[in-house]
């Protein structure tokens, strides 16, 4: 058997884990451990530095090794994209070295498009990765429950979430979701094992996690599966609370009950619009404002609730955005629900034929995976727009669905600037701060999104 041993630099560059738990970062970091293979890890979440810009910099300015393992291991999507692009923005500091990104989320991206001679993709999680690059046999999780310990304490991972996916992928196809890629003449489930599942929340418990989540699109995707699960887990009793996310359509009260029973404590309905105009617009498929009322009549808020919310759909008008803030402000206010807004990005190639680009989606993705602490400063705005501009594989981040782009920001900015902004536009506020409030006022003063576009290109490319 091929075995190697070297020492590999671990980079960790999702800013913000939002309390979750890394699990195959950790995993695989247990696994060199285990079988004493020397790392050193660089972890921008670790950074002391003020500003963004600066905290990559100087992250990559520290890594000596030649091999560097980019794990993109993560619940979510977002910050996976948000690392990427951290990566190709700050990626002339780590020439000279073999970058390994890691992560099976990518395949569904034309990553060939990326022209970068020392980057490797590989379509596996980092653990998997490490195995299968340094030739290990399989270790059993149990056998790893004490280098996992020692990753979590010298990391400083203390209080985090575990998470894994019961299914990965959703049979439905709303137009702004990544998920569409599962739909499309593939397998649109991809299903975990019962006993799978059930051995890491063991694992988590043992080692002391007081939460779980499943990350799953659509928990509820399969409902004898996820049935058959539920029943076991009720049987094996001693469960951590756990959260999971859910399409309203699938759920009743039966399902409600069972999921109680067996520790659900948190569900994420994604409402998205109270205008079912823009739910078809979006191919929602499901009337989410009726759906959400009637689980409301036998939610008696035992569980907490989160509901999101979109705006930047084609089409969309000013007065529907405001219809939808006043409807959001309603339910944000029922005692154990939070919601939240946010603003679409295109995965899907048609529906980005027929955008355009909008500079301020790319920023408001970027900036709100950052941590708050962080300033924002005028040469990473800069890198950021000239990545977008410069490679086409983060096309996607700069374009919108909407022709009416601008009228919806200045929306928003009048919303934000109100007396007593409500918690759930707290996604956009970075966009009016960052570098002393200059975003806001060119939002404020321009007539057109190309006039926006083009102001931003004077200010950051001059
Ligand atoms: S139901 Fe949810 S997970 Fe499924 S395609 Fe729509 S947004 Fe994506």
């Amino acid at each position: 058997m091929r075995v190697r041993r070297k020492k590999f630099a671990i980079l960790q560059l999702i800013p913000k884990h939002q309390n979750m738990l890394p699990n195959q970062l950790v995993r695989a970091l247990s696994l060199l451990k285990y079988h004493q293979v020397e790392y050193a890890v660089y972890d921008l979440e670790a950074s002391l530095e003020a500003e963004a810009g600066q905290a990559v910099a100087s992250l990559f300015a520290k890594i000596r090794e030649d091999e560097v393992v980019v794990s993109l291991a993560c619940h979510y999507n977002y910050p996976k994209l948000t690392s990427l692009v951290l990566l190709f923005m700050y990626q002339g500091l780590l020439k000279g070295k073999q970058i390994h990104v890691c992560s099976p989320y990518l395949s569904f991206y034309p990553v060939k498009q990326i022209c970068c001679e020392n980057m490797f993709f590989h379509f596996v999680e980092i653990d998997e990765f490490l195995v299968s690059y340094s030739g290990w046999p399989f270790v059993a999780e149990g056998l790893l429950l004490k280098p996992m310990a020692e990753v979590l304490r010298d990391q400083n991972y203390t209080n985090r979430e575990f998470w894994t996916h019961l299914t990965w992928g959703c049979r439905s196809s709303c137009s702004f979701c990544h998920n569409w890629a599962t739909a499309k003449g593939r397998e649109r489930l991809v299903y975990s094992g019962y006993d799978e599942v059930l051995s890491l929340m063991q694992t988590a418990r043992a080692l002391g996690a007081r939460k779980f989540q499943f990350a799953d699109p659509d928990f509820l995707g399969d409902a004898a599966y996820v049935g058959g699960f539920l029943e076991k887990l009720t049987e094996a009793g001693g469960f951590l609370p756990w959260r999971a996310k859910a399409r309203l359509d699938r759920i009743n009260e039966s399902m409600y009950e069972k999921m109680l029973a067996a520790g659900c404590d948190r569900i994420f309905f994604g409402v998205e619009h109270v205008s079912s105009r823009m739910l078809d617009r979006v191919n929602k498929g499901e009337n989410t404002p009726r759906l959400l009322l009637d689980f409301i009549k036998y939610w008696g808020t035992r569980v907490q609730l989160d509901v999101s919310f979109l705006t930047g759909i084609r089409e969309e008008t000013v007065s529907e955005l405001r219809e939808n803030i006043r409807y959001i402000s309603r339910i944000d206010k029922i005692r154990g629900i939070e919601a939240y807004l946010g603003y679409v990005i295109l995965y899907s190639g048609s529906a980005r034929k027929v955008a355009f680009s909008d500079y301020l989606v790319a920023f408001l993705l970027v900036c709100n995976m950052l941590p708050e602490e962080w300033e924002i400063g005028q040469d990473f705005l800069r890198r950021l727009l000239q990545l977008c501009q410069q490679e086409p594989f983060f096309g996607f981040f700069i374009l919108t669905e909407n022709d009416h782009s601008l009228a919806l920001f200045q929306e928003l900015l009048r919303q934000n600037k109100a007396d007593i902004a409500p918690d759930f536009l707290s996604d956009f506020a970075r966009l009016w701060t960052s570098v002393d409030g200059r975003l806001a006022k060119i939002v404020a003063g321009s007539k057109t999104t190309g006039e926006v576009n083009q102001k931003i290109d004077q200010w950051l490319l001059k």
